[in-house]
């Protein structure tokens, strides 16, 4: 049942109310214009190849904004795209080909043109030129403005690779609409949340031409129309006060408690300052109406331990305070803080109480601690990892790196290689050179080891003593050999002399063994390492100072 203020039935039963969850409806009573963006956007969209970026943290408007350009653009008779990265498979967003073909089928769909995408598209010129030529063959087709409305590109800032391909491409359409007629009748709108910042390493927009529009807060004004048009009078003005000094004036926020306040039950016949009191006084706790989006923030932010941290000394603090810029700016694309000058304030009471509660909770430094467990943790298992001696993987990671690839390349049927390598006759350099010389020569061979691989997935180990493996995955046996053939040639080219070596040159060498195969998951890893063994050991039974390979085939 629907209550009004003193506590009679409304006379607005009639009037449905939807859950401020999804862009407000075109038809909607309750969509509050925010002037001047929207007439900002209705004029720049009749501008040849314009583009306009919406971008705003989550829930303040924006595809509601979109949806309401689509409709000032169909009113004009212009043809209108509306794409969403949402609905895009993720195995199409890493890879531009196959993206930009989406991209370019979706429009001639949309605009009921036949495909001939596959005589526009031209592998020796490139997918992007491909993609500009057939959007100019489609926009010559159509005698209207285009818009091409691009909604969650934060999605695609997932995919770097992609997004640094894309992105600039619609720039330089946008550039070309100032010669290219054709290019004019495009009209560009994107959409993005900012809180898409937060991981990114980067402190500005990364798309920065055309219009920006920044959604701003409802202004006290705005929020009183809002609750007039669910019906609330709030003569005194109180309601609103108190509601703007709770939310900051959030659209998504202030709609939610309007919702509350008119959908929800009033069986013991509150009045709606008393009800709406109830609704703030719970507003941050577990049981009120924003614990969905207070955990989503958090979420966020946990991911960040340095960003909570900087929140919290924000909160905490009764005086305004100054924060590094970059932790400054990802906090304002989250909505939580407000920056005025060089200072930052929390935006609402809302979140004000939340953190705090937080805080008084000792749940922030759980998380920082959380945060400094796993950092050590990593160190520990980074030192776990490494031979003293030489800096490079030891033994213990040898072998669990190995058991990965193994798995990895059974389930892909692809080749694996492994070369085993032992320094020649080194107890001989001992005996004669000590232990310490000994020692650095071992080093001197780990390093040259190292810097002759080249792909990131190759790791060399020290599987003990004066022995060294190298693990290539999908390697197969003709490149392992040559790799160990450069190996052995680089080591040799330290001239590090050994007067004892039973080998001609008189120098430091190595003798080598290669196995190479395409595993299997019933066979364990150890196979490999028996046949590099062997190889190896046949390399020492045949003088040394050389290289043996062995192909294994494993029968089902
Ligand atoms: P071969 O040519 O047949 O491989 O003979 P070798 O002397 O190299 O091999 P052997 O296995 O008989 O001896 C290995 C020697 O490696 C014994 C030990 O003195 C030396 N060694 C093992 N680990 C270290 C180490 O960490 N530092 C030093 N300096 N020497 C080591
Ligand atoms: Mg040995
Ligand atoms: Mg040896």
């Amino acid at each position: 049942m629907i209550i009004t203020m003193n506590g009679e039935p409304a006379h607005i039963l009639g009037m449905e109310f939807e859950y401020p969850n999804d862009p407000v409806p075109l038809n909607s009573p309750f969509y509050i214009d925010r002037p001047p963006i929207e007439e900002l956007a209705y004029r720049e969209i009749q501008k040849p190849g314009s583009v306009i970026r919406i971008r705003a943290p989550r829930k303040m408007g924006k595809s509601s904004l979109l949806q309401r350009i689509l409709a000032y653009g169909k009113q004009n008779n212009y043809h209108v795209v509306n794409l969403d990265l949402r609905q895009t498979e993720a195995s199409m967003l890493s890879d531009l080909n196959r993206f930009l073909r989406w991209f370019c089928a979706i429009v001639g769909h949309c605009l009921n043109l036949p495909s001939r995408l596959d005589d526009y598209w031209d592998e020796d010129i490139g997918s992007k030129v491909s993609c500009t030529i057939y959007l100019k063959y489609l926009l010559d087709l159509i005698d209207a403005p285009l818009i091409i409305t691009i909604n969650e590109v934060n999605y695609l800032f997932e995919y770097p690779q992609v997004a640094g391909e894309f992105l600039p491409m619609l720039r330089s359409w946008h550039e070309e609409a100032r010669q290219s007629e054709e290019m004019q009748k495009l009209r560009l709108v994107m959409v993005h949340s900012t809180e898409v910042y937060i991981p990114l390493k980067l402190n500005q927009s990364p798309f920065n031409v055309g219009l920006p529009i920044r959604l701003p807060f409802f202004t006290p004004e705005q929020v009183k129309d809002l609750a007039k048009r669910h019906e609330i009078e709030d003569d005194d003005g109180n309601l609103v006060t108190d509601l703007m000094d709770m939310v900051g004036g959030h659209p998504y926020l202030v709609r939610l408690a309007l919702y509350h306040l008119v959908v929800t039950d009033n069986n013991d016949h509150k009045s709606m300052g008393d009800r709406l009191q109830k609704i703030l006084s719970e507003a941050y706790t577990q049981g009120g109406i924003y614990n969905q989006h207070l955990c989503e923030q958090l979420a966020i932010l946990k991911e960040q331990p340095e960003l909570l941290q900087i929140l919290q000394a924000i909160v905490m603090s009764n005086e305004e305070i100054t924060v590094e810029p970059i932790a400054a700016y990802k906090l304002e694309s989250l909505g939580l803080v407000k920056l005025e000058g060089n200072q930052a304030i929390v935006s609402c009471q809302l979140y004000r109480q939340y953190f705090k509660y937080l805080h008084e909770k000792g749940i922030f430094n759980q998380y920082s601690r959380l945060h400094e467990l796993e950092s050590i943790n990593q160190q520990l298992e980074k030192i776990a990892n490494i031979d003293d001696l030489t800096q490079i993987p030891n033994r213990r990671f040898l072998f669990s790196y190995l058991e990965k690839q193994w798995q990895k390349h059974s389930q892909r049927g692809e080749v694996i290689s492994l070369i085993l390598c032992d320094i020649d006759c080194f107890k001989l350099y001992n005996d004669t050179y000590g232990h310490i010389a000994g020692d650095q020569c071992l080093q001197k061979v780990a390093k040259v080891m190292e810097s002759s691989l080249h792909h990131p997935t190759d790791i060399v180990a020290r599987y003990g003593g004066e022995e060294l493996a190298i693990i290539l995955p999908e390697t197969t046996s003709t490149q392992a050999l040559n790799l160990a053939q450069i190996i052995r040639k680089n080591i040799k080219l330290l001239k590090i002399v050994h007067e004892k070596s039973l080998c001609a040159d008189k120098i430091i060498t190595l003798s080598m063994g290669v196995a190479s195969i395409i595993p299997k998951t019933h066979i364990n890893h150890f196979y490999l390492m028996q046949a590099a063994d062997e190889a190896l050991y046949q390399s020492k039974n045949q003088g040394r100072d050389r290289i043996t390979t062995k192909n294994l085939t494993i029968s089902l």
